[in-house]
């Protein structure tokens, strides 16, 4: 990938006590070819890497940092700045707000309609999602599932083969009904036709969104750039949505588009899962590419996802020492929450790296729910009772063997110690601030 490709050409440098013509030229070329290979446009990756000579050439080279370091950091520097430097929100103006959607059929509208409706309602707005794709009836009920199951109401006029009316109609439903936010999911073809563009032309021009966004799909590569291109010359867009992230998918379509077609991108498409949809922070992509891991995207997305109510729940057992396996569980269901686990520690500094080979995904936690899920509800609630006949029933029950049983009553009488310990702490200090 392009990081191990940049760690090798920082290699050229390594050693040297400054950064003179010659060893520049021979790490620029390098960081071109990798800027290149991760499908950045070849023209872009030309201005960058041009931009990063200048850069380095005219830095004396600091005692501090090793000539790799300090080019490291230049890139990064370049890379943020070719992203937008800032991050840019979504525009939620008007009565209602008015987000439109559009780009090429399996980019991932919508499912980013549902994932954008659910971190809006977050937010505390009233959202409406309207379902605009008229040529695959199953396209709606695509939409009406994502809706049930972020809790927003979707609205669709499934005889109606008039993308324009339909969208007239759901903004006049949306006044009536106090919705303040209406996100019109729309139909793309395979490629780019001129019955789609003129179809999602007249949608916008009769509608008029605050906010227009182009959702692209990152794994196409340099015809992500392309695409975004030809949406942007008849649409004039607002932003863009990088989907698929989370898949082989590479940062160069991030570089590209944004130096192309000179639109922000606004939010970046991480997973299947509703929650796993991310702002997009120019400076946190461009220490992804480099391989600096993105902790403050992890940690944020961590607090989105940790419901207080039941955070303060738990914290008031785990005071009163009454945490149980019911607890436990419902602990699981929150880091589940957070989307794919290899995407969470892939974030980790040095974690991506080391963890490269390891198999882990949801199913990690499946023997651990499975043997819980065995449990009566008093055993739950008194893991005490769990002795050596109740325990060969629940390796019975949740096919798993006594090995892992014992193991997870040992990790969670382990927890339950660190916790007790934890409280006693907090007692002789006189107070339970440090535990909230
Ligand atoms: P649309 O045709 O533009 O509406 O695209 P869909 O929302 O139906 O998505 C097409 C496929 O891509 C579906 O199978 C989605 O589950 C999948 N998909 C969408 N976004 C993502 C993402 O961020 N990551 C991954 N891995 N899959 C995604
Ligand atoms: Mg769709």
């Amino acid at each position: 990938n392009l990081s191990t490709k940049l760690d090798r050409a920082f290699k050229t440098l390594k050693g040297q006590g400054s950064i003179t013509e010659i060893n520049v030229a021979a790490t620029v070329k390098e960081i071109r070819r990798a800027l290149v290979d991760a499908d950045v446009n070849y023209k872009v990756a030309k201005e960058v890497t041009d931009k990063i000579k200048e850069e380095a050439m005219g830095r004396d080279v600091l005692i501090s940092v090793s000539p790799g370091q300090l080019m490291t950091k230049i890139v990064y520097d370049e890379l943020t700045q070719l992203m937008g430097g800032e991050k840019q929100d979504i525009q939620i103006k008007g009565d209602p707000a008015v987000v439109l959607l559009s780009g090429l059929q399996g980019s991932g509208k919508t499912t980013f309609a549902g994932k954008l409706a659910a971190y809006l309602k977050k937010q505390g707005r009233n959202v409406l999602l309207v379902a605009c794709d008229v040529y695959r009836p199953a396209a709606i009920d695509q939409l009406k599932v994502l809706g049930e199951q972020v809790g927003v109401e979707v609205y669709s006029e499934p005889d109606n083969k008039n993308p324009v009316q339909i969208s007239q109609n759901a903004i006049e439903f949306a006044r009536k009904n106090n919705k303040k936010v209406v996100i019109i999911d729309t139909a793309g073809r395979l490629a780019v036709d001129e019955q789609m563009m003129a179809e999602i032309e007249q949608v916008k021009r009769a509608i008029n969104p605050a906010e227009t966004l182009f959702v692209v799909d990152s794994m196409t590569g340099q015809d992500a750039v392309n695409t975004a291109k030809t949406f942007n010359d008849r649409l004039n867009f607002d932003g863009v949505v990088l989907t698929k992230l989370d898949g082989d998918s590479r940062g160069g379509a991030a570089l590209s588009i944004r130096a192309v077609v000179e639109k922000p991108i606004k939010f970046i498409s991480t997973g299947e899962k509703m929650e796993a949809l991310d702002m997009f922070y120019p400076d946190r992509m461009a220490q992804r590419i480099l391989g600096m891991g993105d902790v403050i995207s992890l940690v944020e997305r961590a607090q989105q996802q940790f419901d207080e109510e039941e955070a303060k729940r738990i914290n008031q057992k785990i005071r009163k020492n009454q945490f149980n396996f019911d607890d436990f569980l419902s602990q699981l269901e929150q880091i589940k929450k957070m989307g794919n686990l290899k995407d969470l520690v892939g974030m980790i500094p040095g974690m991506g790296k080391a963890m490269k080979d390891v198999e882990i995904d949801d199913d990690a936690f499946k023997p651990i729910e499975a043997i819980i899920k065995s449990m009566t509800p008093k055993e739950r609630a008194q893991p005490e009772l769990l002795n050596g006949s109740r325990r060969r029933r629940l390796a019975k029950g949740s096919g798993t063997d006594i090995q892992q049983v014992n193991n997870l009553m040992k990790q969670f009488e382990d927890m339950r110690k660190v916790m007790r310990t934890m409280n006693k702490m907090s007692q002789t200090k006189g107070g339970m601030q440090q535990m909230a």
